[in-house]
């Protein structure tokens, strides 16, 4: 590819940079594409999915039992009395079906685990699946939002202390909460054009691009985590929020690309600046929290400050389903900001609220989330679809009563083999093993890698005489290998992005062997244009 033709690729955003890069790796018809771009997994969970085909089928028995004497395919509602009695005839006659004892299991967790009411469980289930009723509450179903609510619990705040209680927003996935998040943020005047945010450094795109947007016209700062320091923050990094100036920090943890959780002393760390800075809001998106063992979220740590958004999607390969939620405690700051506003603002806000409730002033922030969701006007058919509902909550349940988590640990082993045959191939081994490592993505750092194998010389031939998107375009052109730069997600060195979630782990050796192949070439090319005698074989351990 001629020079001019980079420079101009280089003012693409990565995702924009990433078709082409596609384009590029698949333009041979007679090679596979390998593209490690994708966050999307190429894994998923079986058993709740099992127990979703199941239920439908009770439910639909359910709805026969009412109008049956009509032909013409009319069925009603599930009936509440002795539904618990029929799913336990249903459970025995379909023993054997995959998915109906995870169900049965399921029954008996919710109603001797979680001492909720069985019956109560089976009809919302029932009801949900047939998707016969609008969304009530429209935030989320009721006994759906203590059973994901118990999730939330074991996964993001573990054994954490943790006083009071939680509301739950089901959503679309992560992408609608941020959409819905940054919407309601600025309509009730947390934040501002001309705010100052921090952003969490490096991180998932669109929390850098979204701010930017005309809608919204905040001003970033960067929290720049330390590669140097496995990826994680500095005190003096952390110490940027103590500014009053910085209303918000907005972060992905574990980060997205680096894949690594916030090590406990800089969440201790941050929660002492929080008592400093009591009216700090704090955004932490924890999509990744359920690949580390013993997650500690923010929203643990400082709970009246932080929003938490979770999504379903990677952990249980559910892309296609839209499965997240956002959450905030009971005692938050959002709801006391808002009841402090100005006179004018508060006014304004009563007039925006006032069609859907008798004391919009009372309006919680997580319910104005909601409303806002749907225009305000259209509350009242607001939330997310009821089958939705019912399938996170039985991915919920199936990691609840997943003892001792063998689902995590068979994820865990699969993406971690791919690593190490990644690495392996490349003939440099990774970082050495971080406590903190989540493992999702790996950042193939070129000052990293090759001051690993080759020394700084090197490094700082290769910064100074190759742009670093050449090697991702060289890579897709000619072993159709597809990477995403890791500038475009904040980080300072040059690097890409190698998803581990989402090919096989012969790709990741088919991979490892083309970035090893281009390694070798350029060490050639050292030579020659230094006159040194740099070993290209060398591996490095
Ligand atoms: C994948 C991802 C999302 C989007 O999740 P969906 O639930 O699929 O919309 C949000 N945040 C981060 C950090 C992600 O990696």
């Amino acid at each position: 590819m001629s020079k001019p033709d980079m420079s101009k690729l280089a003012s693409l955003s990565p995702f924009e940079l990433k078709d082409e890069l596609i384009k590029l790796a698949s333009s041979d018809a007679d090679r596979l594409m390998l593209n490690a771009g994708r966050g999307n997994p190429n894994f998923l969970a079986t058993i709740p999915r099992h127990g979703f085909w199941q239920l439908g089928l009770f439910a639909m028995r359910e709805s026969e039992r009412s109008f049956s004497y009509m032909p013409e395919g009319v069925g009603g509602f599930p009936r509440r009395e002795g539904i618990e009695e029929r799913f336990d005839l249903f459970a025995r006659e379909f023993a054997h079906v995959p998915g109906v004892s995870f169900l049965a299991g399921a029954v008996s967790y919710v109603r001797d685990q979680l001492g909720l009411n069985a019956g109560a469980f089976l009809y919302e289930m029932c009801e949900g699946i047939l998707a016969c009723s609008y969304p009530v509450p429209d935030r989320m179903l009721k006994l759906s939002e203590v059973i994901v609510g118990q999730y939330i619990r074991k996964e993001m705040i573990g054994n954490h202390p943790f006083i009071g209680e939680f509301d739950l927003f089901a959503v679309e996935g992560g992408t609608a909460a941020m959409t819905y998040l940054f919407n309601s943020i600025r309509e009730n005047h947390l934040l501002k054009p001309g705010d100052t945010i921090a952003l969490g450094m490096p991180i998932f795109t669109p929390y850098i691009e979204i701010p930017e947007l005309n809608d919204y016209k905040l001003v970033e700062l960067s929290v720049d985590a330390d590669p140097g320091n496995h990826w994680q923050y500095s005190n003096k990094e952390l110490d940027k929020l103590r500014d009053p100036k910085v209303k918000a920090f907005f972060l992905v943890n574990p980060s997205n690309p680096p894949s690594v959780r916030m090590s406990d002393e800089s969440l201790e760390y941050l929660a002492s600046i929080i008592e400093e800075r009591p009216d700090l809001i704090i955004l932490t998106d924890d999509v990744y929290g359920t690949f580390a063992d013993n997650f500690v979220s923010l929203f643990a740590m400082c709970p009246r400050n932080t929003i938490l958004v979770y999504s379903f999607s990677k952990y249980f390969g559910a892309t296609g389903w839209r499965l997240g939620v956002i959450a905030t405690h009971r005692n938050n700051i959002f709801d006391e900001r808002i009841a402090q506003l100005p006179e004018a603002a508060r006014k304004e806000l009563h007039e925006r609220y006032t069609s859907i409730t008798t004391e919009p002033d009372k309006l919680k922030f997580i319910d104005r989330l909601v409303a806002d969701s749907r225009t305000v006007a259209l509350n009242h058919t607001a939330g997310l679809s009821t089958p939705q509902q019912v399938q996170m909550v039985l991915f919920s349940l199936f990691s609840l009563m997943d003892t001792p988590d063998s689902y995590k640990i068979a994820m865990k082993r699969l993406i971690r083999s791919r690593k190490a045959a990644l690495y392996r191939e490349i003939g440099i081994a990774p970082e050495a093993d971080d406590p903190n490592a989540v493992d999702y993505y790996t950042l193939l750092d070129i000052e990293a890698l090759g001051g690993k194998a080759l020394g700084p010389d090197f490094v700082k031939w290769v910064l100074a005489s190759v742009e670093p998107n050449e090697l991702l375009f060289r890579l897709a052109e000619e072993s159709g290998v597809v990477l995403l730069p890791g500038r475009g997600f904040g980080t300072r060195h040059p690097s890409g992005r190698v998803s581990l979630a989402n090919l096989n782990e012969s790709d990741y050796a088919k991979i490892g062997r083309s970035i090893r192949k281009l390694f070798e070439e350029y060490v050639e090319k050292y030579n020659a244009a230094t006159g040194n005698k740099a070993d290209k074989n060398v591996v490095k351990k």
